[in-house]
């Protein structure tokens, strides 16, 4: 069988490539070789998070691979067949459990039975998708598209201590529904979520006060967790619109004061809130590869990001499909051709 070479600096340059890439290769059996992978990055190559996603999707098809150490810029990765069944996989720090989910639930769709995946790492990360916004805004589109799927966040994990856990439970898919997202409806409620771990709950407290004179009146929920679960502070601000549910979040830094960490949260979702797209940024370059899978589907966003456009690359690489992109009213359209 013919391989698909990958260049992991092109275009945004992430993670994200290798993350697609070992979703589709699982799913189709096709190889693939990549190369430079996160050249660019301060630290590049495979990160714990990257390696443990290789080693968990080598688990669940049985692949061969080689390349798959700390550092390493190349891989070479040829998928076996998909088995269900109750897998755990452990970073080892605070690298993001959520993203090493992301690549194999995938593959598990595909499974020949039922599965469990529990990963442990951080929870709650900057730049990945906390698990609170896998649990509030993915995992309501992927059921809408025939997904069976039940994410569970165990026990919350911060940068640097990690130490979280998530849990999926899932079924092979056997309908595919495709996701038309023209609308997202009104927005029935606006909440800030703001977490402490080992920090003092005033700076929760006053990064939901903040938020709420941002974004006007918003339902709070407020999570004191045990200190040995931190340190760690991130303030959520959820929007539930009628069709689709949006969670923006900031993290508190030491020497941040409280009200800029919400100002940035508030900042997003308030862009969200003027722009009338259906799902923002992250959630759009999320859905791509569920979409693909689908085989058709549409959603608007705010803009053509360089994670979105990079992702449709690599997932027409492995999968018959286009992507077409119409800008109007100040959104991007994304739908298959
Ligand atoms: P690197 O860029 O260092 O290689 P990486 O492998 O961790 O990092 P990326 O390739 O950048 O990851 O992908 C990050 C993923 O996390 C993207 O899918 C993006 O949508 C998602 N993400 C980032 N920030 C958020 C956020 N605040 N909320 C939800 N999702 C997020």
């Amino acid at each position: 069988m013919e391989w698909i070479e990958l260049d992991g600096s092109r275009g945004e340059g992430g993670g994200q490539i290798l993350r697609t890439a070992l979703s589709l290769s699982m799913i189709t059996g096709i190889p693939f070789a990549i190369e430079r992978i996160r050249a660019g990055r301060k630290k590049p190559g495979l990160l714990r998070q990257h390696l443990t996603a290789v080693q968990a999707a080598a688990a669940v098809c049985g692949a061969q691979v080689e390349g798959a150490a700390p550092g390493s810029q190349r891989l070479r990765f040829q998928p076996g067949p998909i088995r269900g069944g109750d897998y755990a996989f452990a970073i080892g720090s605070a690298g993001s459990s959520t993203l090493v989910l992301q690549t194999v639930l995938p593959a598990l769709w595909f499974a020949d039975g039922p599965s469990t995946l529990r990963v442990s790492g951080g929870t709650h990360n900057p730049a990945a998708p906390p698990a609170d916004f896998l649990i509030r805004c993915w995992q309501p589109l992927l059921r809408r598209m025939g997904v069976t799927l039940d994410i569970q966040l165990l026990r919350h994990g911060f940068y640097p201590a990690g130490g979280g856990e998530v849990l999926a439970s899932t079924v092979p898919v056997t309908a595919w529904q495709p996701l038309q997202l023209e609308a997202r409806g009104e927005l029935r409620r606006q909440s800030a979520i703001g977490i402490v771990a080992g920090v003092p709950v005033d700076v929760a407290k006053r990064e939901m006060q903040r938020a709420a004179s941002q974004l006007g009146v918003l339902d709070e929920e407020l999570r004191v967790l045990p200190s040995n679960e931190g340190p760690g502070n991130v303030l959520m601000v959820v929007q539930e619109y009628a069709n689709i549910t949006e969670v923006f979040c900031a993290f508190g830094e030491r020497g941040v004061p409280s009200e800029t960490v919400a100002d940035r949260a508030a900042r997003e979702a308030r862009l969200f809130r003027d722009s009338g797209a259906t799902v923002g940024e992250y959630l759009a370059d999320q859905l791509l590869l569920p979409m693909a899978l689908a085989g058709q589907g549409s959603f608007t966003t705010p803009a053509l990001s360089l994670h979105l456009g990079t992702n449709c690359l690599v997932i027409e690489k492995f999968l018959s499909v286009r992507h077409v992109f119409e800008e109007s009213d100040g959104v991007v359209r994304v739908s298959l051709a």
